[in-house]
């Protein structure tokens, strides 16, 4: 009876399954071929220094475009980059055009401007990173000091040596570091004593809903305190509305990141954003982006 109820179950599984794996099977192919196809582009955007309005930097989001014209979003394909080891070879690919253009903007007189790269745990495997940042700082010569590289929770909590010396190593390099989408892990917080960051990102779930009748404004200003005592800048993510801007600067908070001024957009098109940007009049109390 047992075993029969067994089989049951896993043909179940087996059946409803298969269609979902089948299509991850064909995507994580299809990844493979879409790095030499150059189906993938870098997108920024821009971060903005709250109490000065300035643009301070750029984070660099993949776009995947297939060839029927679609775009498959980070959060789908990610994951399975991730579980098929490929996202080593984007993710370097990612660090390389990044750093290119962020040198690019510099060239064009954004002189102050520095990339944020997404990091996958996977880039940490096979003990090469710190040789591929600083590679792909050296071949456009930017400096250690424009980069930095954005790690979740869940990464830094693992407290793995191998990856502690990496990031060690990186760090020592100049490169800063970030903790993106903070708040969403685990509540296990001793990793910030140990990790030397220079920033964290509040989640935009958190900030999205600040306005709203959920405790997500006393936990973002508990956040911001946090980061104020631990010496760390805070960037709020997900900023789509200037109501909101004005309580992230009452509540402290140095950077902000949304909507509100840009979505990510191609590399030339952010170039024309970072110089219409300077050209607006940033008096306006009321208004944090006029374009
Ligand atoms: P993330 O690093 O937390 O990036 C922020 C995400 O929030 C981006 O989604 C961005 O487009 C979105 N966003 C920014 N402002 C707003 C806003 O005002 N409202 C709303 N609703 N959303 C906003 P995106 O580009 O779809 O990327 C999703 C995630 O995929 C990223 O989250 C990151 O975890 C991952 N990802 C993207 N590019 C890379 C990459 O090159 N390497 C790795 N490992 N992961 C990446
Ligand atoms: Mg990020
Ligand atoms: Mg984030
Ligand atoms: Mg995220």
């Amino acid at each position: 009876q047992a075993k029969e109820d067994g089989r049951h179950v896993y043909r179940i599984y087996d059946d409803s399954m298969s269609k979902a794996s089948a299509a991850k099977l064909s995507m994580m192919a299809d990844l493979r071929e879409a790095l030499v196809n150059k189906e993938f582009q870098v997108y920024y955007q821009p971060q903005i220094d709250l109490a000065s309005r300035q643009v301070c930097g750029a984070e660099a989001l993949i776009r995947w475009q297939r060839r029927d014209g679609s775009f498959v979003p980070p959060d789908e394909f990610i994951p399975l980059a991730e579980s098929s080891g490929i996202i080593a070879d984007i993710g370097c690919w990612v660090l390389r055009e990044a750093c290119r253009d962020c040198a690019g903007w510099r060239q064009a007189g954004f002189t102050h401007m520095s990339v944020s790269v997404n990091l996958s745990y996977v880039q940490f495997r096979d003990g090469e990173l710190e040789c591929r940042v600083r590679k792909a700082l050296d071949r456009v010569g930017l400096p250690a000091q424009a980069l930095e590289l954005e790690l979740t929770e869940s990464m830094l909590i693992g407290e793995s040596p191998h990856i502690q010396k990496q990031i060690a190593a990186i760090r020592a390099m100049g490169v800063n570091f970030a903790i993106d989408d903070f708040g969403t892990g685990y509540s296990n917080l001793g990793y910030l004593r140990r990790f030397s960051a220079t920033r964290l990102k509040i989640d935009k779930s958190f900030v999205m809903d600040m306005g709203g009748a959920a405790k997500d404004k006393p936990l973002v200003r508990a956040i911001i305190q946090m980061c104020d005592s631990l010496g760390l800048e805070a960037v709020a993510e997900g900023v789509e509305d200037n109501e909101t801007v004005r309580e992230l600067l009452a509540l402290g908070c140095h950077q902000g990141q949304g909507y509100l001024w840009s979505k990510a957009i191609t590399n030339d098109a952010f170039l024309c954003w970072l110089s219409e940007y300077g050209k607006q009049d940033l008096s306006d109390p009321f208004d944090y982006a006029q374009l």
